[in-house]
């Protein structure tokens, strides 16, 4: 019997839920932004489930989610929860039922000025996009929230952020939703016409909510 990269059988006939346990521990121990030099520590963080509806992608865990073991695990993620309870769901959804994922999975470490997040790589983010999409096809979520620049332009292509945040489109079935880093380090949600783009984009959530049962 072969093994896909998905890391199943290639009958298709396991579950789902093992097929992502065996894939979660493969992120998990890969080394190779390391040993090819492009970080001095690997160490990968995953979370979430096979049944998770909703599929969050950021950039990359930052320092403080990596040392809770949790990703979002900073501001960023308190106010991404309450973004999604004012699209609807409930108090704890981000951490306990989304699946939490990124373009890379290790800490990239700070940037060359040292005020903010070193953004990955065009290396690092082809070495670690098959990890992304063996859980996207393994999980096969209903919803994809793209938080921040980056991980919009990776799936949607270069644009401004008041072009993208606000729109929606469907792709094989899956809803993609772009929303702006939630991190009090991007001061684009400081304009009241950026709010109500981001309102706008919350509202297309809470419909797919209604809509699917999330
Ligand atoms: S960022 Fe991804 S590819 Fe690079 S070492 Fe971490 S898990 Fe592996």
């Amino acid at each position: 019997m072969t093994t896909n990269w998905n890391g199943g059988s290639a009958s298709g006939e396991e579950p789902a839920d093992l097929r992502l346990a065996r894939l979660q521990q493969r992120i998990l121990t890969c080394r190779q932004c390391q040993e090819q030099g492009y970080i001095a520590t690997a160490q990968p963080i995953v979370s979430g489930r096979a049944s998770d509806r909703i599929f969050v992608i950021g950039q990359a865990p930052g320092h403080r989610s990596v040392a809770n073991n949790k990703p979002f695990s900073g501001p960023g993620g308190r106010i991404l929860q309450t973004w999604l309870e004012r699209a609807g769901f409930p108090p704890g959804y981000l951490h306990e039922h989304s699946y939490l994922s990124s373009l890379t999975r290790c800490d990239p470490g700070k940037n060359a000025q040292g005020n903010g997040d070193r953004r990955p790589s065009a290396q690092e983010l082809q070495l670690c996009r098959p990890f992304l999409d063996a859980e996207l096809a393994i999980v096969q979520p209903k919803v994809v929230l793209l938080v921040g620049a980056m991980a919009i332009e990776v799936f949607a292509g270069k644009a401004r952020l008041e072009e993208v945040i606000g729109t929606s489109w469907e792709r094989s079935g899956i809803f993609f939703l772009p929303l702006p880093h939630p991190s009090g380090v991007s001061r684009w949600l400081n304009d009241s016409a950026h709010q109500q783009l981001l309102q706008r984009a919350l509202a297309l959530l809470a419909g797919w909510r209604e809509a699917y049962g999330l």
